[in-house]
């Protein structure tokens, strides 16, 4: 047996790492589980090579508990680890590791509260002690057995393991009973192993008989080794889609499309994002998106790393370049993360213009529940917004759809101010204002819905972005001055009608000369007054005189 001293220079780490890491201190089997499953991908790839001839076919990773003895135990059939590297990887490294943090971090630690794992050493966070019995894959290797009660004091000695692999064996101490429980312990794996590559048990299936629970011989795994993001998009169709969502989200309506994320070059990322159906833009929820690193869950929390229209959105993100082990301050930073960031916006702009575009009325379809994400996009990425140009709709009070192209062309002759401004004119409560919008209809204008809790602001963005679009809301006193002055304009001056009244004489019967000369506005063919404006009706006016002159 071998006893030993760990190379560090405070004399008790734990009593600090513990008060850093109050917050979040189920993450202590994310990090053994993770380290279970990373030892068994090693052995795997060595299979494959063809460098050992040890059997990976059935490698999983067992998580257990005794609640007598008050252990949690991990076991795995990985690569295990020699003596030496025990003092190399569990001693040194480890340690050193938190070294490292604590020298980072002594002077800031409101910045580590959060998500914060520091691998193998976060086990002391729940226990008194830990005990590592490992045994390599190499040929002939001896089976060791590590312990160490949270002092600076290790022992090392040769121990019996049949199978090659490693048991982590935590004693719980007093203040983390609670992980004791099968329950809470379901609870911690179903947040962060739900999609680790390799199985991971805990316990055995149930089943209900008689009324009772009983167990049965088959292992509960609790995790997906494949999920839907980690496979090539031509390999899915829309249901593997929508099975995912639903495996993410038991109890949301199916969404409304999704985006495959697959990524090589600058960075690695996968992911797959969905836009989730609302039921109203009120109860909009955020911070659905569920960030990866390798299939290890990170956090759900992804304001600040994603850009904010986009914690709209639901699914999942997985990058090795997000890095597992830090802060969120150090997250929201970190350069990689803005690059990922940009990235997905992109993603996202470029999806959303090749379904408007490959399909409009489906597009439109769902434009509804989709324009609050966008609305919100262009408000706050100016990169967004001007790829949003090209699939941003308009929705008129008759439920019709235009671009803003098509909507300028719509208006551009018959909605402008005295001073040739396009006039946009918009209802924000339809019942409300109903009477506002038949009498506009009835001139002849078109009214826009903007009536949800994005369009103030976007009226704003729109205004400033053209000084001469303006939008005016139905039932403002502007639109009245507005169509009055218009009809202001179209009454002639005295000279002119002086001028014209010659004309009028000649070409119309005396009484419609008359009814011109009242409200100045020429009679269409229907016999209803037809909307054209001051300019154009005096055109006509004087190629009617010339037409007198000439015959
Ligand atoms: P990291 O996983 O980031 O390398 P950890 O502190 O989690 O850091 O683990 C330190 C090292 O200890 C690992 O890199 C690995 O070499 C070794 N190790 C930990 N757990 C196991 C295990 N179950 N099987 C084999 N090696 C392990
Ligand atoms: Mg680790």
């Amino acid at each position: 047996m071998q006893k030993g001293k760990i190379g560090v220079s405070s004399d008790n780490l734990f009593p600090i790492i513990k008060k850093f890491l109050y917050s979040d201190h189920d993450i202590f089997l994310r990090e053994i589980v993770s380290n279970a499953v990373d030892a068994t991908q090693k052995l795997k790839t060595l299979a494959a090579r063809g460098e050992t001839a040890v059997s990976v076919e059935n490698a999983k990773v067992r998580v257990s508990f005794d609640a007598e003895k008050k252990t949690i135990t991990v076991s795995d059939n990985g690569i295990g680890m020699t003596a030496e590297e025990v003092e190399k990887y569990i001693n040194q490294i480890a340690f050193s590791g938190a070294n490292e943090f604590l020298d980072k971090y002594k002077n800031d630690a409101n910045a580590i509260i959060g998500h914060f794992g520091l691998g193998f050493y976060s086990s002391f966070m729940v226990s008194h002690k830990v005990e590592v019995i490992t045994k390599s894959y190499k040929e002939g290797a001896q089976a060791v057995r590590w312990e160490c009660d949270g002092s600076p004091e290790y022992i090392l000695e040769d121990a019996e393991r049949a199978e090659v692999g490693t048991d982590i064996i935590m004693y719980v101490n007093e203040e983390s009973e609670e992980f004791l429980d099968k329950a809470r312990l379901n609870e911690i794996l179903n947040k962060y192993c739900k999609f680790l590559p390799v199985p991971v048990v805990f316990g055995k299936k149930t089943d209900w008989k008689d009324g009772k629970e009983v167990e049965t011989e088959e292992d509960n795994q609790i995790n997906d080794v494949a999920p839907a993001w980690t496979k090539k998009p031509v390999d899915l169709k829309d249901e593997d889609y929508t099975s995912f969502y639903r495996q993410l989200y038991p109890f949301g309506d199916d969404p409304l499309f999704n985006i495959h994320l697959n990524v090589d070059y600058p960075f690695e990322l996968t992911g797959i994002l969905y836009f989730p159906k609302l039921k109203n833009t009120v109860e909009v929820q955020k911070n659905k998106i569920q960030l990866y690193c390798n299939q290890v869950f990170v956090t759900d929390s992804v304001e600040g790393i994603v850009p904010d229209f986009l914690t709209l959105l639901h699914g999942v993100i997985d990058s090795p370049d997000i890095p597992l082990n830090v802060s969120r301050s150090y997250l929201q930073s970190d350069s990689n993360v803005k690059k990922i960031s940009s990235h997905i916006t992109k993603k996202v702009a470029d999806r959303l213009q090749e379904i408007y575009k490959s399909n409009r009325e489906d597009f439109e379809k769902k434009w509804d529940d989709l324009k609050i994400f966008i609305e919100y996009g262009m408000l706050t990425e100016e990169k967004f917004e001007e790829k949003a140009q090209n699939f941003f709709l308009f929705k008129n009070v008759d439920g019709k759809y235009f671009t803003w192209e098509e909507y300028e062309t719509l208006i551009k002759d018959n909605q402008t101010d005295k001073d040739g401004n396009l006039v946009y004119l918009y209802t924000n409560d339809q019942d409300e204002q109903y009477t506002f919008i038949q009498d506009a209809k009835n001139k002849g204008y078109d009214v826009l819905i903007m009536d949800d809790v994005l369009s103030a602001h976007l009226i704003n963005k729109f205004e400033q972005k053209d000084p001469k679009k303006r939008f005016v809301r139905i039932d403002s006193d502007v639109v009245n001055n507005l169509i009055q002055k218009e009809e202001e304009s179209d009454k002639l001056s005295w000279k002119e009608r002086e001028e014209l009244s010659p004309v009028f004489q000649a070409v119309c019967p005396a009484n419609n000369g008359v009814h011109y000369q009242v409200d100045f506005k020429p009679m269409g063919e229907s016999g209803q007054p037809m909307v054209i404006t001051r300019n154009e009706f005096m055109r006509r006016m004087k190629d009617m005189s010339k037409l007198q002159g000439g015959g």
